[in-house]
């Protein structure tokens, strides 16, 4: 039964002409399919609507062929051609009584065109403001640019009409949309009347919303989004500034969708962004206007939801990440079921999907984007087949999510793990700095598992082959992990580094097993996601004299995929650490290490006590192999397959280790598909 205090969050609210059935607001989010993948967003958005969200807007939508980001997949709204893939998607939105929301982006100055080839129009001539610098400058836009993007919009609202959508959001927020540009003196330099006084930066958007309201406006509700604050300094669109705008146009949208500043403080990681971050900043807007109000903040807790409502800070919870993470969040807290929440960890793979222009993927759903193309659903497994039992071997997030999946599946599942806890990589890597709410991935399945009464965990259990062969479990799944290297093989070595073994060489591995260098440390970073940045934070904090190397341009560079780059690079600095770029390191010396400029080969020396290698990783998989050399004996021991999964197959982030624990686990006992493709996609249609 659901908590009475969480019923203000299951009352219905207005959205101009229409009614969302509750509080649970899916704001726009990207999900690296897209256009290209229609079906599969399609789906994806389905199972939210199942997932009992009263509101569910699609991602940015390029609404004309004058500004789009490409290389980035979002969807087109350019001609009545686009129309029947969004259609697939609103009908997908609305069967279980949600609204369905379209989000129209005009790209303006963030849209350099490299696809159409057109002109970028925007408020003032600038250049192009992307992730990738591109060589690009917009053409300021003359009164006629204006009628037309206007004319564009109506265009755009009546198309969303015919698709079947009931809200339009117009984007003007995180730097993207055009309706931003016009209101932040950073990107409107205008001296005619869309410029200069805030009235003039705010004649654009009341006029668009103006000429929306007369095409569409009796049946559908237009929504405003906007960031709290651009944080680009003096000349962008301040908080202060934001209030003013929404005070003297209290009234302009049907609803004020309220982000946070850039995307990459809309979307902070939990490393560096509590929920309910913006709290601050979007406190006492809902009493500037008559119109409800919908902010974001990571939430996962329905106390934090509910009394947000409750205080009159936001009308509406607005959820990308946690709906990821969690489809069904608003059913889960409609049934009392707080604690089957899938709680989004806050790591930002998601967006990973996104900027890398792939299709998404999430660390704690690992159905996510799967929905269509391989028929996954969040929480419902496919049938149980032929055999009835597996044994696990290792319980971190592969080991554990494949014991989960299987035994909702029916199996009956042995998880054995060497050590005294559950978590594998995660019970150590979730002690980090900033890294708590990662522990997630072990809690939601720790406390799934400890719900079946098909599903024992043995700790202090570390297998051997002879062990698997004697217990006679008719499937073996081999998820051991892997452990970091000492020997400097990654990226720039192939084979290890020449090293004189009087330099004492620690590991990620070693550290957080407690093992700490002392003095001068020289960390070396040619893994480039997360671990390197977060041991050289905890060295500093715990009083080491740090120098970072890396052989790449940025600290952490595949970070930039999960917008937490700069934020990274500011705690190193903050922390003291030294940061040595485009460098490499030759040779480890006593006493000191020979570094190797990227570009030149040019060598140097920086002396230190000792090294960090942050590496990369070898997989923990000689169980598999030892299991494998005698599997002649597998049939007499009752055993029909073993296989290896996760980082004991090869290593990678956690999620990629969800991944395949869920997929070990949807796939046992399926037909051999031979060499067909794992999964349903869609082709272009040739013209
Ligand atoms: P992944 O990310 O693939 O899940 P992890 O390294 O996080 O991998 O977890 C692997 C787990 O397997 C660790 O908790 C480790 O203690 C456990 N493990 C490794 N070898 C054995 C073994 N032979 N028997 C049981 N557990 C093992
Ligand atoms: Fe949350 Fe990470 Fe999943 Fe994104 S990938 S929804 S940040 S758990």
């Amino acid at each position: 039964m659901r908590n009475p205090s969480y019923d203000i969050l299951f009352e219905p609210a207005k959205i101009g002409p229409l009614t969302a059935k509750n509080r649970f607001y899916q704001v726009p989010h990207c999900n690296g399919g897209g256009y290209r993948d229609p079906s599969a967003v399609a789906a994806m958005r389905g199972v939210k609507a199942e997932g009992g969200w009263g509101v569910i807007f699609t991602e940015q939508t390029e609404m004309h062929h004058t500004s789009e980001i490409t290389p980035f997949i979002e969807q087109r709204l350019w001609d009545d051609a686009d129309i029947p893939a969004l259609r697939r998607m609103s009908d997908a939105m609305k069967t279980n009584g949600a609204l369905a929301g379209i989000q129209l982006a005009y790209s303006g100055i963030n849209g350099p065109n490299l696809y159409t080839k057109e002109v970028p129009l925007a408020p003032s001539a600038l250049p192009i403001r992307t992730f990738t610098n591109d060589p690009v400058q917009a053409r300021a836009m003359d009164k006629t640019d204006i009628r037309d993007l206007r004319r564009w919009f109506v265009n755009a609202a009546k198309r969303s009409k015919i698709a079947g959508f009931d809200l339009i959001c117009l984007y003007g927020a995180h730097g993207f949309g055009i309706f931003q540009h016009f209101l932040s003196r950073a990107t409107n330099q205008r001296t005619d009347e869309y410029g200069g006084s805030l009235e003039n930066r705010a004649r654009f958007v009341n006029e668009v919303i103006a000429d929306m309201r007369d095409a569409v406006g009796d049946t559908m509700g237009i929504t405003l989004r906007v960031s709290l604050d651009e944080t680009i300094g003096q000349l962008g669109f301040s908080n202060a500034e934001v209030r003013e705008f929404i005070e003297m146009n209290a009234d302009l949208p049907d609803l004020w969708d309220l982000a946070q500043g850039t995307w990459e403080d809309c979307s902070g990681p939990s490393r560096f962004k509590e929920e309910a971050a913006q709290e601050v900043l979007v406190n006492g807007i809902r009493e500037l206007t008559s119109k409800p109000v919908v902010g974001v903040g990571r939430f996962t807790s329905p106390d934090v939801m509910a009394r947000l409502v409750r205080q009159g800070v936001l009308d509406f919870i607005g959820c990308a990440r946690p709906s990821i993470a969690d489809p069904f969040l608003p059913k889960k807290i409609e049934e009392g079921r707080i604690e089957d929440i899938r709680e989004c960890i806050g790591c930002n793979i998601c967006i990973t999907g996104d900027m890398t222009m792939s299709i998404s993927r999430c660390t704690q759903n690992p159905t996510f984007m799967e929905e269509w193309r391989k028929d996954w659903h969040p929480e419902t497994m496919n049938a149980k087949g032929g055999s009835s039992n597996a044994l696990i071997v290792g319980a971190g997030p592969a080991g554990l999510e494949a014991a989960r999946a299987l035994a909702v599946r029916g199996y009956d599942v042995a998880l054995a793990e060497a050590g005294t806890e559950l978590g594998g990589r995660v019970a150590r890597e979730r002690l980090l700095p900033g890294l708590s709410a990662w522990g997630r991935v072990v809690d939601y399945r720790s406390y799934q598992l400890s719900q079946r009464a098909n599903a024992e965990t043995y700790f202090d259990s570390r297998l051997t082959a002879q062990d698997i062969l004697e217990f006679g479990f008719e499937n073996v799944c081999i998820a051991t992990g892997s452990h970091w290297r000492a020997d400097g093989v990654s990226r720039q070595h192939v084979v290890p580094m020449p090293a004189d073994p009087a330099m004492p060489v620690f590991t990620p591995d070693d550290i957080m097993a407690g093992q700490l260098p002392k003095g001068e440390v020289v960390l070396f970073d040619d893994d480039h996601y997360y671990m390197g940045g977060v041991i050289a934070e905890l060295l500093a904090k715990a009083g080491c004299k740090v120098t970072f190397v890396t052989p790449s341009a940025y600290v952490s560079d595949w970070t930039l995929n999960t917008l937490e780059q700069a934020a990274i690079h500011k705690r190193l600095v903050e922390a003291g650490v030294k940061i040595v770029l485009n460098t490499g390191i030759a040779e480890l010396k006593a006493g000191e290490v020979v570094t190797e400029c990227t570009y030149t080969g040019q060598t140097s020396a920086i002396g230190c006590e000792a090294v960090v290698m942050v590496a990369s990783r070898i997989s923990d998989d000689a169980l598999y192999h030892e299991l494998k050399a005698r599997e002649d004996e597998w049939a007499d021991a009752g055993i029909k397959s073993v296989k290896l999964i996760g980082d004991a197959a090869a290593p990678g982030p956690i999620a990629w280790a969800t991944y395949a624990g869920h997929r070990y686990a949807r796939e046992l006992d399926m037909p051999d598909i031979g060499d067909a493709l794992p999964f349903r996609r869609e082709v272009t249609q040739l013209a």
